[in-house]
């Protein structure tokens, strides 16, 4: 029987169950109005653009009231 010969660190185990609870990012591209980081074909977080269009407007604060009430 295959058996393992010397024992691993606590370390070394550590890393191999990290590998499995780590997050994916994925790519990111920068948006071509603002800069910012923003997933490929999404429309950018920061400000609202798409293919050099503004799809949405940006939120703000006062918006998040109106809607609520
Ligand atoms: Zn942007």
């Amino acid at each position: 029987m295959a058996n393992p010969k010397k024992k691993h660190t606590p370390m070394r185990r550590d890393m191999r169950r990290a590998q499995n609870s780590r997050l994916e990012l994925g790519s990111l591209t920068r948006c071509s109005n603002c800069g910012a980081a923003r997933m490929p074909h999404r429309v950018c977080p920061a400000c609202g653009h798409y293919g050099g269009e503004l799809i949405l407007p940006p939120k703000t604060k006062k918006d998040k009231k109106e809607g609520q009430s």
